[in-house]
C-alpha cells in the first residue's frame, strides 16, 4: 500500500515536472514568435505538423510512424529550438486529441495527457535543437558532412529523449523494466530517423529557397506517403479483425457443437443407468421367482405326493391340506402382486372409487385384524387415535391396503418383544398415520431405494420371507390419493412410516 502510493506520488511529481517545463518552453516560444523574420510560414508549419499528425499511424503502443516530427525538425533548422518546440507543440495537442476521441476521460485526464505529451516532445525537439545548433557550432561551418551529422545526430536525439521520457512514465505507472519497452520500440527507431532526418532535411532546404511554395511542393508527397502507410496499417488491422472475427465464430461454433456432445453423452450416461437399473430390477425378479415362487410350489409339491402315497387319517389330511392352500394363496397373492405392480407402473390412471371415508376408524379395524399375527410374533401392538372421525376421499380398500402393509412390515421387519406403534391423527393439512417400529431399521444408504419395486433391504432376506413388492405398490397406490408416504429409520433402533393424504 505504502509502496503503491510513493509510486503515484513519484509518477505525478515526474509527470507534472515534464509537463511544466514543455508549458515554460512553449510560452518561452510563443512570446518569442513575433519576432521571427517569416512568423506566417512557422504558423504554417505548425498547421502542416497538425495535420500530418493526424495522418499518423498506431503501430504498437508508445510507438508511432510519425511525419510531425520532420516538420519540427525542419523549424529548428529555418529557425532556432524554439520554433521547433511550437511547431511540436500543435503536433502533441493534436495527435491528444485525436488519440482521447471516443475515450470516456475526466478533465484531470485530459489535462495531464495533453500536459505530458506536450511535455515531453517539446523537451525532445528542444534538446534535438540544441544539438543540432551545437554540432554546427563543433564544426564552425557548414558543409555536406556537418549538416548530414547534425540532422542524424539531432533526429536521434530527438527520438530517443522523445522515447526516454515516454518509457519514465511507463516505469512509474506501471512498473513496466525501461530496457523491455526499449527493445520493443528500438525497431522503429531507424525508420523516424529517416523520416526526421531526411524528411526534416528536405523540407527545410525547399522552404529556405522557395519560402510559402517550397513547404506545399515538399510537405504535400511527405503527407500522402504518411497517409497510405496509415491505410495500409488500418487495412492490415482490419483483415486481423476479421481472422479474429473468424477464428472467434469456429470457436464458438465448436464450443456449441461440445455442448451438444456433452448433452448426448449426459443422455447416454442416464440410459446407462436406465439400463443397469433394468437390468436389475430383472435379477432381483428372477430371485422372487426362483425363491418365493419355488418355496411354496415345491411344498405344495412335497405335501401333495405325500398325501397322494399314504393313507392318513382324515384330521392330518385336513392339516395337510390347509398347509397346501395357505402355500396356493401365499403364492396367488405374489402373483396377484407382479400382476398388480406391472399395473400401477404403467403409467394408465389408477382407477379410485372414492367416498368419504373415516380413516381413524379404518386404522383401528386394520390393528384390530393384525393384532393376532402380532402376537403370534411376540410384538406388542398398539393403536392411538388422536381425533375422530378423520374424513378424507378415498378409496377404502386400497387404503386398508396401505395401512395393512405398512404395519405387517413393522411387525415383520422387529424381533420378538419388540413395539409397533400406530397413530392417526390430522397434522396441518392432511390426514396422518403414523406406523413407528423399534425394529431392525434401514441403512441409511437402502432408505432412498426401499420403494423400488423387487427391491429389499440386504441384511432383511434373511429375518423375514418378503418380495420386496409391498411398499412399492404402498406409494403408487397412495400417490394416486396425491399423499405421500415419508420414512425415517435408524439401524437396530427402528422405523417410521408416515401415512399422508390430503382432505
Ligand atoms: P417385502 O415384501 O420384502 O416386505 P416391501 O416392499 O414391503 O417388501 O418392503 C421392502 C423392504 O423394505 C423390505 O424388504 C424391508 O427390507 C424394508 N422394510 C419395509 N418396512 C420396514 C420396516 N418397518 N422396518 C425395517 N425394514 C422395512
Amino acid at each position: 500500500m505504502q509502496r503503491g502510493s510513493r509510486r503515484v506520488e513519484a509518477r505525478n511529481i515526474y509527470l507534472w515536472s515534464i509537463s511544466l517545463i514543455g508549458a515554460g518552453l512553449v510560452v518561452w516560444g510563443l512570446i518569442g514568435l513575433p519576432a521571427y523574420e517569416d512568423p506566417l510560414i512557422l504558423l504554417l508549419l505548425m498547421a502542416l505538423g497538425a495535420a500530418a499528425q493526424a495522418t499518423s499511424t498506431a503501430v504498437q503502443e508508445g510507438s508511432r510512424v510519425e511525419v510531425g516530427t520532420a516538420v519540427s525538425m525542419a523549424a529548428v533548422a529555418l529557425y532556432d529550438p524554439f520554433a521547433g518546440v511550437l511547431v511540436a507543440a500543435s503536433i502533441a495537442i493534436t495527435i491528444t486529441i485525436i488519440s482521447l476521441r471516443g475515450r470516456q476521460s475526466t478533465a484531470r485526464q485530459i489535462v495531464e495527457r495533453i500536459g505530458f505529451n506536450l511535455g515531453i516532445a517539446t523537451i525532445a525537439i528542444f534538446v534535438a535543437g540544441l544539438v543540432f545548433y551545437g554540432i554546427f557550432g563543433l564544426f564552425g561551418e557548414e558543409t555536406a558532412v556537418s549538416v548530414f551529422i547534425a540532422w542524424v545526430v539531432s533526429a536521434l536525439v530527438n527520438d530517443q529523449v522523445n522515447l526516454w521520457l515516454l518509457i519514465g512514465i511507463l516505469h512509474l505507472q506501471r512498473g513496466i523494466k525501461p530496457l523491455d519497452v526499449w527493445l520493443d520500440h528500438k525497431w522503429i527507431i531507424p525508420i523516424n530517423l529517416l523520416v526526421m532526418a531526411f524528411g526534416g532535411g528536405m523540407l527545410a532546404f525547399a522552404t529556405a529557397e522557395l519560402g510559402f511554395w517550397g513547404v506545399i511542393i515538399f510537405f504535400l508527397p511527405i503527407l500522402l506517403s504518411s497517409y497510405s502507410i496509415r491505410l495500409y496499417v488500418t487495412q492490415a488491422q482490419q483483415q486481423m479483425d476479421n481472422l479474429e472475427e473468424l477464428v472467434e465464430t469456429r470457436t464458438s461454433d465448436l464450443a456449441f457443437a461440445n455442448d451438444e456432445l456433452a448433452t448426448l453423452n449426459d443422455e447416454l450416461a442416464t440410459l446407462n443407468e436406465d439400463m443397469s437399473a433394468l437390468a436389475q430390477e430383472k435379477d432381483a425378479f428372477l430371485s422372487v421367482l426362483t425363491h418365493d415362487m419355488r418355496t411354496p410350489l415345491t411344498s405344495i409339491k412335497g405335501f401333495g405326493e405325500f398325501l397322494r402315497n399314504n393313507e392318513l387319517p382324515r384330521p392330518q389330511q385336513v392339516n395337510i391340506l390347509n398347509t397346501i392352500l395357505r402355500n396356493q394363496d401365499a403364492l396367488l397373492e405374489l402373483v396377484n402382486n407382479i400382476l398388480e405392480i406391472e399395473k400401477l407402473q404403467s403409467g394408465t390412471p389408477i382407477l379410485l372409487e372414492r367416498t368419504n371415508i373415516d380413516l381413524a376408524e379404518l386404522t383401528k379395524l386394520v390393528v384390530d385384524s393384525i393384532m393376532g399375527s402380532a402376537k403370534d410374533h411376540g410384538i406388542h401392538l398398539e393403536c392411538e387415535i388422536e381425533v375422530e372421525p378423520i374424513i378424507v376421499s378415498a378409496d377404502k380398500i386400497k387404503i386398508q391396503r396401505v395401512l395393512q402393509n405398512l404395519i405387517s412390515n413393522a411387525i415383520k421387519y422387529t424381533p420378538k418383544h419388540g413395539r409397533v406403534w400406530v397413530r392417526a391423527c390430522i397434522d396441518n393439512d392432511s390426514a396422518m398415520v403414523r406406523v413407528q417400529d423399534n425394529g431392525y431399521g434401514i441403512p441409511a444408504d437402502e432408505l432412498p431405494h426401499i420403494f423400488d419395486r423387487y427391491s429389499r433391504v440386504k441384511g432383511h432376506k434373511h429375518l423375514a420371507v418378503g418380495t420386496g413388492l409391498g411398499l412399492a405398490i404402498v406409494q403408487s397406490l397412495v400417490e394416486a390419493h396425491g399423499g405421500k408416504v415419508v420414512v425415517t429409520s435408524v439401524v437396530d433402533e427402528g422405523s417410521t412410516f408416515i401415512l399422508q393424504l390430503p382432505f
